[in-house]
């Protein structure tokens, strides 16, 4: 179940952060799309989305099964945890974002903007203030294989802020295809994927990083273009370094913009997780299957 682990040292700042005796844990296989990996840290066990099978799984860190935890799931995509410890997911079926209550019911956070439907709601963050930011492109509804195929009410695919009291706001209009985010250790900044390449190829395949003051978002200037694929979900470590989806593969850059190193994978990466008691091993969700790799950094404490 293990295979060795290829890095690429692509700058001295890798060296270090890997452990070269670690293996690449295959964990599972069976998925069609594997993506919104969300670790709970007090069961000990990762829950992600198999988007076309409509169904979510858990991989359970104490004796390693895997078990069907939600299906059908409204063809959800991007799972996090508040800083409550519950669940949060983006939906493509019912294009909301819910969130799982201690108890099991599901509260509906956000479905519409402006009185019209959202798109297919695809990742998602929470803020330590509780406020839930998520990103709207339109994966979900166009076509049929990840959702319900469907045009968009919208017509544009926004980021969106949802406050503590449901007010949903706008708050970045002007990217093509909005997909992973992630804020800054400090949270003062805000890092955005772009996958609007999917949808020709003048568009952007980058991740763009943003200012954040208060309920102020500016800036957005472009930080990293993928060098193996497309971005898509990324995690940021405790340090403040970027680990994103990229092709086969996972890249890792410093928050100043370089790429420094990169773990290769054998299938397309969709998104990625830190988890483990420790939050030092990184769950990463590729295509059919998930892997693990313990690292020698720990992921950001998020809740
Ligand atoms: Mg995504």
């Amino acid at each position: 179940m293990g295979a060795e682990a290829t890095y690429e040292i692509i700058d001295p700042r890798f060296h270090g952060l890997f452990n070269g005796n670690a293996r690449l844990d295959h964990l599972y296989s069976g998925c069609r799309w594997a993506e919104g990996p969300a670790w709970f840290a007090a069961g000990r066990y990762l829950v992600w989305s198999d988007i076309p099978n409509d169904r979510q799984l858990r991989y359970d860190e104490t004796d390693g099964g895997v078990s069907v935890f939600r299906a059908p799931a409204n063809y959800s995509n991007g799972n996090t945890i508040d800083r409550q410890g519950r669940q949060v997911t983006c939906e493509h079926g019912a294009r909301r974002v819910t969130r799982t209550e201690h108890d099991g019911t599901i509260t509906v956070i956000a479905d519409r903007f402006d009185g019209k439907r959202l798109n297919s709601p695809n990742d998602v963050v929470v803020k330590s203030d509780d406020s839930i930011w998520f990103t709207d492109p339109t994966y979900g509804i166009d076509s049929d294989y990840e959702g319900h195929k469907s045009e968009s009410e919208i017509g544009r695919s926004n980021v969106y802020r949802v406050d503590p009291n449901g007010t949903i706001s706008a708050v970045i209009t002007d990217m093509v295809k909005p997909n992973g985010l992630a804020f800054t250790p400090d949270e003062s900044q805000l890092y955005v994927a772009d996958t609007g390449r999917t949808h020709g190829a003048d568009n952007p395949a980058h991740i763009r990083l943003f200012n954040v003051k208060g309920k102020k978002v500016s800036g957005g200037k472009v930080f990293a273009e993928p060098t193996a694929g497309l971005f898509d979900g990324f995690r940021l470590d405790e340090d403040g370094r970027i680990w994103t989806s990229d092709g086969p593969g996972v890249s890792c850059y410093d928050p100043d913009g370089t790429l420094i190193g990169r773990i290769n994978v054998p299938e397309g990466v969709a998104n990625v997780c830190f988890g483990g008691f420790k939050r030092n091993r990184l769950y990463i969700c590729g295509t059919t299957s998930l892997y693990a790799i313990y690292l020698m950094v720990n992921g950001l404490k998020t809740y």
